[in-house]
């Protein structure tokens, strides 16, 4: 029984080590010990820990441990307001992520990544340098995982269900990941992808714990998303909320971002800004909170891991043979892969149907 491993699967449920402990009917010591490496992993427990998890036997026997994100190196918008345990269950499912990551590189080469670093400049120079770089110059952005794929960033979504965590961003093997939680408004989910895209291209070396970092990471998805110039040639002056809910599909950011962005770029006075907000504020009110957007986008998802699946399954290997393979639960992969595994309407699983 490897430790690491049963430690990882005790993080990823978010359960203490008493929780834990509870689940499988023995102490704490217990765990404790076994975790340290002081003690056996207790007898007769591995049928259960696997019937509660979903994990095969075989993953705990490996003797390879698995790579948790470090986290010096991770930037975790909300770190501070998350509980340990669901920060814990996040980085798991990271570690879960690179296993299977690494497992694909073995198949599949993709391409390297086109990132360009700049820590000396603002947010907006930084946004505008890397818009150029990739030749896109002032087009909105259609589709944000996927342009981001496109430039060798490496998406998974995460399927957690809490308010505080939104996304994280890393750099390994000098490739770059996002992580993205994907229970939020489409609208938010594009707005963090940009955020982890500037931490990614602005903290790189200096890291992203320093005071100004969240605001830089907001000032970045915001120019990059609504570049000035055509923010400015889109928009009017005065704009209500009917306006802004109109105006807001064109790219793709919350209504919220568009009433802010344009405040700050001169475009709404205080009271127009400030009536836009009540007014907003009192629309979304009765909404739940998955769904607090007017006028939603419908979600995205990744074009790569659809084509990866889809290739895959063609030479055999459905999501349950690699699964089986990586003696990982199906289900942890599929939160992993914007539910794409268990989506009827994905390609893969139109194919699957079709036989
Ligand atoms: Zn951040």
């Amino acid at each position: 029984m490897n430790p690491d491993r049963v430690e990882l699967v005790r993080k990823r449920f978010g359960l203490t080590k008493s929780g834990f402990a509870a689940k499988l009917g023995v102490d704490r010591r217990t765990i404790q010990r076994f975790e340290t490496g002081e003690g056996e992993f207790p007898q007769g427990c591995l049928d259960k820990l696997c019937a509660f998890s979903g994990f095969a036997r075989e993953y705990f026997l490996n003797p390879a441990s698995p790579e948790f994100p470090n986290p010096d190196g991770v930037s975790f918008r909300s770190l501070r307001s998350l509980t340990a345990g669901k920060r814990d269950a996040a980085m798991a499912a990271g570690a879960i992520a690179f296993e299977f990551d690494d497992w694909v590189s073995d198949e599949y080469t993709r391409p390297p990544h086109d990132l360009i670093q700049a820590d000396d400049v603002t947010p907006a120079a930084a946004a505008a340098q890397l818009r150029a770089h990739w030749g896109i110059g002032l087009r909105p952005i259609s589709n944000a995982v996927n342009l981001l794929e496109a430039h060798g960033v490496r998406i998974f979504s995460l399927a957690e269900e809490t308010r505080h965590l939104d996304a994280y961003s890393l750099w390994r093997n000098d490739k770059p990941y996002i992580f993205l939680n994907t229970t939020k408004t489409a609208e938010r989910s594009r707005q963090d992808a940009f955020h982890e895209l500037g931490h990614l291209v602005m903290h790189r070396h200096k890291g992203s714990a320093h005071a100004t970092a969240e605001d830089e990471a907001n000032a970045f998805a915001s120019a990059f998303l609504m570049p000035r110039d055509d923010l400015l040639a889109e928009t009017t002056w005065g704009m209500t909320l009917t306006d802004l809910i109109n105006k807001k599909k064109r790219w793709g950011v919350s209504v919220s971002s568009l009433n802010y962005a344009l405040h700050k770029h001169g475009r709404l006075s205080d009271w127009v800004y400030r009536s836009n907000y009540i007014a907003l504020n009192k629309y979304l009110k009765d909404l739940p909170e998955k769904a607090k957007e007017p006028d939603p986008l419908p979600h995205e998802t990744s074009q790569i891991w659809i084509k990866i699946l889809q290739d895959l399954w063609k030479r055999g290997f459905p999501l349950s043979r690699i699964s089986a393979q990586l003696c990982l639960p199906e289900s942890q992969l599929n939160d992993l892969l914007f539910g794409i595994a268990s989506d009827p309407s994905a390609p893969h699983n139109r194919m699957l149907s079709q036989i």
